[in-house]
């Protein structure tokens, strides 16, 4: 079974890299059509090129970038269907090591990024549907860190909460108020990409012996995060909002 995307006009941040550039990938390859960005304004155009999508250069903690994304979307598609909310840095110290302005970075690239991505695709969605109620698909990669604890990993997993909590508020809010927005947070688990690996020993991601606490016993593989984010903005999930999808080969339960 694949998800169907085809047509559907998807904005995915920190599309340079890991998750975001298979996500646009794989999109683009199913018919989505795909405005990749991402703070890096090189690598979001060889990831472009690559899908044969729009990129963008985008910082997800600028108002004005969010501004522009969302119009060219509209620009070159005339619409926004979906909003990946995906950009994302991490920052293992512990809690006494951590600076102030390393732990507000963190939250301004996760927290108020996702925020204010989650106001501007609102209010695109809304203003787009003629009147009818507004419809829509909005997936914040979340982390199973929202959730769990690790050592030295306190202002991520903050932020991450945050974002989860925000994708149940969110979408609580808009279901009320009579959109069919759907809102929902993707948590994956240890995920095989350069912001996993920036943190590994050398040679870990390919040893079965470091990966005994996943269940199915490997790392996660960025298609496999991006399959998850297109059944969440396809409509064989139409009835879900305002959840949190786990998807960390059972990892969180150990
Ligand atoms: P990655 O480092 O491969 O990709 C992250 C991308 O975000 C990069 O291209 C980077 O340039 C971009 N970025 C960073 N700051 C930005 C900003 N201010 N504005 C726009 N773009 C920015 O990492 P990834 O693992 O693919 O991470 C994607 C998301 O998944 C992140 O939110 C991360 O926290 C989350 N996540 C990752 C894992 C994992 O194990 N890899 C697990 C759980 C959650």
């Amino acid at each position: 079974m694949t998800f169907d995307v085809k047509d559907k006009v998807v904005l995915v941040t920190g599309a340079a890299s890991g998750i975001g550039a298979a996500t646009a990938r794989l999109a683009a390859e199913r018919g989505a059509r795909v405005i990749a960005t991402d703070i890096d304004g090189e690598r979001i155009q060889a990831v472009a090129a690559d899908c044969q999508c729009i990129g963008l250069k985008h910082d997800a903690t600028l108002a004005d970038d969010w501004d522009n994304a969302i119009a060219a979307a509209v620009h070159h598609h005339g619409r926004l269907d979906a909003l990946v909310s995906n950009a994302g840095i991490v920052n293992y110290e512990p809690i006494i090591d951590l600076d102030m302005a390393r732990f507000r970075k963190l939250n301004q690239v996760h927290v108020e990024g996702s925020f204010i991505g989650l106001q501007k695709a609102v209010e695109q969605m809304r203003a787009q549907s003629g009147g009818a109620p507004a419809t829509g698909s909005i997936v914040l990669t979340a982390s199973v860190m929202a959730n769990c604890a690790a050592p030295a990993i306190s202002a991520y997993a903050v932020a991450k909460a945050a974002m989860a909590n925000m994708a149940r508020a969110v979408g609580v809010e808009l279901g009320r108020k009579g959109d069919m927005i759907r809102v929902n947070a993707l948590c994956p688990g240890p995920t095989r990409t350069p912001l996993l690996e920036g943190a590994m020993p050398p040679g870990a991601m390919n040893d079965p012996a470091h990966w005994t606490d996943v269940p199915l016993g490997v790392p996660q593989e960025p298609e496999d995060m991006a399959e998850s984010i297109l059944f969440l903005i396809s409509e064989e999930s139409s009835f879900m909002t305002a959840t949190q999808m786990v998807v960390d080969g059972g990892w969180s339960l150990t």
